[in-house]
C-alpha cells in the first residue's frame, strides 16, 4: 500500500530541539505538505465547527511531532508486561480500532522524537538479574511500522533492545512497510507480529490498512529476515461463514509460510470487544458501519481502563476458542498459542 503522507504536520513546542525532530522537519520541507509550529490543542481548535466525522477524516490527515514525557509505563497484559509509545494512534481507520475509545476526542496522529529519554524509562524497568526477562509492547497506543518512512524510530529501537540482555520488544502491524525493517539488526529480541484477519473483515472494517495478501508477504519478510514471528488475530468475530473463512485464512498463511524457515511461531487470539462509548464514538463516524455492537448477544465484562467491555458470551467465546486453536494445531504443530481473551 501507498505510504501514509499527512496534508499538516505540526511541530509541537519543544519537538525542534531533538534531532529527530530536526530530521522529520527537513523531510517534511521537501514535501507538499503545510507545516505548521505550535502546540496540536492550539492548532486542533480551529476544527471545532466540524461534525464528529469530518473531524475525524481531517484528524487522519494531521501529524503532530512531539515529545513523550511520561516517565511511567502502563501494564500491558496478556500481550507484555509494559507498553511504552513512540507514536500515538495510526494513520488507519478500523471501525472497531480501540483507540476509538482511548484517543476519543483525540484521534490525531501522534510521533515523539525523544527517543534516549523513552528508551532510559524502558531501561527504568528492567532488572539486572539474569534471566529476568521483561516484555515490552511497542503498539498498543498505534502502529509505529506505518509512520517508519517519516521517523526511522521503531528501527532504532529495535537496535536497541538487541543489546539488552533482559528487555524483549513486542510490535504488531497491519501495515506492510517491512523493508524499512527487515535489515536492522535485531539479536532475536524484537518478536513481530502481524495482525491477520479474514479477507471480509480487513476489506469490511479495516479502512486504510494493507490487505490480507500484502500482510502474508511482509510475514515472508519478516520471516526471512530472522525476526521471532507471531500473528494476532484479531479482532475475531462471529458472522456467517465465520469458521470457513477463518480455516482458509490459516490456510493461505500456511500455504504462504511453508518454504520459509520460520523462528519460534506464535498466535495470539483476541475476540472482538467494544465500551459503551467506543460504540457510540464508532456509530458516529462510521454510521453504516456493519459492526455488529448488538448488546443483547454479549455479556459484560470488567475492564483494565475502568469501563465495562461486551465480549461473545462465555460459550461462544469458548466456541471462538476451541475453533480457531484446533486450526492452528493441525496446520501448525510446532506453534504457540500465547492466550485468547
Ligand atoms: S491499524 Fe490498529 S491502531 Fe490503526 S486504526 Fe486499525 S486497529 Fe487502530
Amino acid at each position: 500500500m501507498h505510504l501514509f503522507m499527512p496534508e499538516t504536520v505540526v511541530f509541537e513546542p519543544g519537538s525542534l530541539q531533538y534531532p529527530l525532530g530536526e530530521k522529520i522537519y527537513k523531510f517534511f520541507m521537501t514535501k507538499p505538505v503545510e507545516i505548521v509550529k505550535a502546540s496540536l490543542s492550539a492548532f486542533t481548535r480551529n476544527l471545532s465547527g466540524l461534525t464528529e466525522k469530518q473531524r475525524y477524516a481531517r484528524s487522519k490527515t494531521i501529524l503532530a511531532v512531539s515529545v513523550n514525557r511520561e516517565k511511567k509505563l502502563d501494564v500491558c497484559k496478556p500481550s507484555a508486561d509494559y507498553s511504552f509509545k513512540l507514536v500515538s494512534n495510526c494513520p488507519g481507520s478500523c471501525e472497531y480500532c480501540y483507540l476509538q475509545t482511548n484517543y476519543s476526542y483525540k484521534p490525531y496522529l501522534k510521533v515523539f522524537v525523544n527517543l534516549d529519554e523513552i528508551w532510559d524509562t524502558v531501561a527504568g524497568y528492567i532488572p539486572e538479574t539474569p534471566g529476568q526477562i521483561v516484555t515490552f509492547e511497542a503498539a498498543s497506543n498505534g502502529d509505529p511500522l506505518a509512520v517508519e518512512h517519516i521517523t526511522g524510530s521503531l528501527g532504532e529501537t529495535i537496535e536497541f533492545f538487541s543489546k539488552l540482555q533482559n528487555g524483549r520488544l513486542r510490535v504488531v502491524t497491519k501495515f506492510n512497510n517491512m523493508d524499512l525493517i527487515t535489515g536492522k539488526n535485531h539479536g532475536g529480541h524484537t518478536r513481530f507480529r502481524v495482525s491477520i484477519n479474514t479477507e471480509y473483515i480487513i476489506r469490511q472494517f479495516e479502512h486504510r490498512t494493507s490487505t490480507f495478501e500484502e500482510r502474508l508477504e511482509a510475514a515472508v519478510k519478516l520471516a526471512d529476515a530472522g525476526y521471532p514471528l507471531g500473528f494476532v488475530i484479531a479482532p475475531i468475530m462471529i458472522y456467517e461463514n465465520w469458521e470457513r473463512e477463518y480455516r482458509s485464512m490459516l490456510q493461505k498463511l500456511q500455504e504462504k509460510l511453508k518454504n520459509h524457515k520460520v523462528n519460534d511461531l506464535t498466535f495470539e487470539l483476541i475476540q472482538h470487544r467494544y465500551t459503551e462509548p467506543a460504540k457510540k464514538r464508532s456509530l458516529e463516524r462510521f454510521p453504516y458501519t456493519r459492526l455488529d455492537m448488538d448488546d443483547t448477544r454479549r455479556e459484560l465484562k470488567w475492564g483494565k481502563f475502568g469501563k465495562f467491555k461486551y465480549v461473545y458470551p462465555k460459550e461462544d467465546a469458548g466456541m471462538l476458542n476451541e475453533t480457531l486453536s484446533e486450526i492452528i494445531h493441525s496446520l501448525f504443530p510446532d506453534a504457540v498459542i500465547e492466550y485468547f481473551t
